[in-house]
């Protein structure tokens, strides 16, 4: 991982290249020190639960945008779901004019303090720079992220403008979920002049955004922010409302909603299936981060929930969820926390700040190590791990090479806890409860990819929900591509048809 801290250029230096940019060719700009942002210690930091990166000062920002180096094809463009013009934003900000930077970024990206800070930017917009390739070093690519927080921090200080809310239509539209996705697709109704009703199961809005990535990554009150300002721009939300239980799909067509969109996200958590999995102490990485981030539990006894605290735990898995996981267990006191993962770290799909972050707090990898079985301390508590070790064998279908477990070579782990995060799947009520709609047999819904229409008329969908666990940006460009659509539906319902399947 190179996408760390290390030497960055003296502030007078740094000075000095904001100054003298407009002098600089394209070579002396791609060979210019990269601009490193300041992070709490690790040993600090597990004490806390306080964001682990410093943002970015102005100068510190303006020097880094000073690296880019407004390459014609725009890689870094073609790299993001949501075709952010990076080298537009970048420029202003070199210029040192955040307002204009900011306002280019909100054109396609209605999130970008979350988007800035949670974003997968190796393998998107970062991963083409090529800066990165002159340096022949991909965390030498310019930090686009950082600079993203740096500006929507710098637009919350500095008053933020809200998109004009459109000419009231007099259509309305259910959002069910409150998701980066199920957000976005409200926002971008109000634009249109729709009503927005969100429609959220949990008692606040944010979906995984605040009850899976834990404040360390993502500081609640940005994503609090946020809804306050959906909420200025006249998105109402119904908290507290389980649609497929409290009421359903076709109650809201009763009640007069003229079209719905489905942002229920992938909350189902798959577990690995081995003996032991009923023992006090075995949790799904949902439940887990859901107790500790959206329910308070590191209060407790001040909140109403607990959750387990022992000295040593396991967590299965490698991708981001994994990493929250096993860092929440530190900061919630563990003293050993091991990562097990049945393939190698270069197969990992957490973004390599997090497995850098979590290496670096004393998180213990387990690589090519698979779970067999949860063992019990006899009254029904969890007391080891079994693990088996592997080696990497062909490639499977997705091209990544399959882990296979060595005859005999067992091990055990003395934990208390293990956490599963393995993956999840999308929450079956909504499909279930809704006629017309069709799932993939993965469970994921059937859209019309062009509109994020169902197979059912009216009903859209968009997220997780589509897309399977997925990312944050992805589900927001979902949300816009739907809203347009829906839009779209409700002044000319022929130009939008359903997907192919049930009527
Ligand atoms: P969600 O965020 O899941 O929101 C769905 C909402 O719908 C929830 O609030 C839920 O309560 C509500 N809901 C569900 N069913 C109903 C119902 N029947 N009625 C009413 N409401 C309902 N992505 C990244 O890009 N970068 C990361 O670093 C990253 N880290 C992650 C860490 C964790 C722990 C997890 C779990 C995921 C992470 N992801 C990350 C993935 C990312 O968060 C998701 O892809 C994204 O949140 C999906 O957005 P969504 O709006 O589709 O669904």
């Amino acid at each position: 991982m190179n996408d760390r801290p290390r030497t960055s250029p003296t502030p007078e230096e740094l000075a000095a290249r904001v100054e003298g940019r407009a002098s600089l060719n394209n070579k002396q700009r791609g060979q210019l020190p990269k601009v490193f942002w300041k992070e709490q210690s690790p040993a600090e930091r597990v004490r806390n639960t306080g964001e682990v990166p410093f943002a970015y000062t102005a100068v510190e920002a303006r020097a880094e945008a000073v690296r880019c180096l407004s390459c014609k094809n725009e890689p870094c463009v073609s790299g993001c779901p949501v075709a952010v013009d990076v080298p537009g934003f970048l420029k202003l900000v070199a210029e040192g004019d955040f307002r204009a930077a900011i306002r280019l970024i909100k054109e396609t990206n209605l999130l970008p303090a979350i988007c800035g800070r949670v974003c997968p930017q190796e393998s998107q917009c970062q991963e083409n720079c090529m800066v990165a390739k002159v340096h022949k070093d991909l965390g030498f690519a310019v930090s686009v992220g950082k600079i993203e927080a740096f500006l929507a921090d710098w637009e919350r200080e500095n008053g933020v403008e809200l998109p004009a809310v459109g000419a009231t239509s007099g259509s309305r539209v259910a959002i069910i979920g409150a998701g980066p996705s199920g957000l976005t697709c409200a926002g971008d109704l109000r634009r249109f002049g729709h009503e927005a009703v969100v429609f959220e199961a949990f008692h606040k809005a944010g979906g995984v955004l605040v009850y899976g990535i834990p404040e360390f990554r993502l500081p609640k009150d940005i994503v609090q922010a946020e809804v306050d300002n959906l909420e200025k721009m006249g998105v109402q939300f119904e908290f507290d409302t389980v649609v497929g239980q409290t009421l359903s799909v076709d109650d809201l067509f009763d009640e007069g909603f003229h079209a719905v969109y489905v942002a229920t996200g992938a909350g189902l958590p798959y577990f690995v299936n081995v003996p032991g999995e009923d023992l006090n102490g075995v949790y799904s990485a949902n439940e887990y981060l859901t107790r500790a981030n959206l329910m308070g539990a590191y209060r407790f006894p001040e909140e109403d929930t607990p959750v387990l605290r022992r000295d040593n735990v396991a967590v299965l898995g490698g991708g981001n969820v994994a990493m929250d996981a096993a860092r929440t267990a530190l900061r919630l006191g563990a003293k050993n926390v091991y990562l097990v993962y049945r393939r190698s770290r270069d197969e990992m799909p957490a973004r390599l700040e997090e497995v850098h972050h979590a290496e670096e707090e004393g998180v213990q990898f387990r690589m090519l190590s698979a779970p067999v079985e949860i063992l019990g301390t006899g009254d029904g508590w969890v007391r080891a791990l079994r693990i088996q070790k592997c080696e990497l064998g062909e490639p499977d279908e997705k091209g990544r090479r399959r882990p296979v477990p060595i005859e005999g070579a067992y091990e055990e782990l003395p934990v208390a806890i293990v956490i599963e995060a393995i993956g999840n799947g999308p929450n079956p009520l909504i499909p279930k409860t809704t006629a017309g709609l069709t799932t993939t047999r993965h469970g994921t819904l059937v859209v019309d990819e062009a509109t994020m229409m169902t197979t059912r008329k009216g009903v859209f969908a968009g997220g997780d929900i589509v897309a399977g666990a997925s990312t944050v940006i992805l589900a927001m460009g979902h949300g816009r591509k739907a809203a347009a659509a829906i839009d779209a539906y409700l002044r000319d319902e022929s130009r939008v048809s359903a997907a192919p399947g049930p009527a």
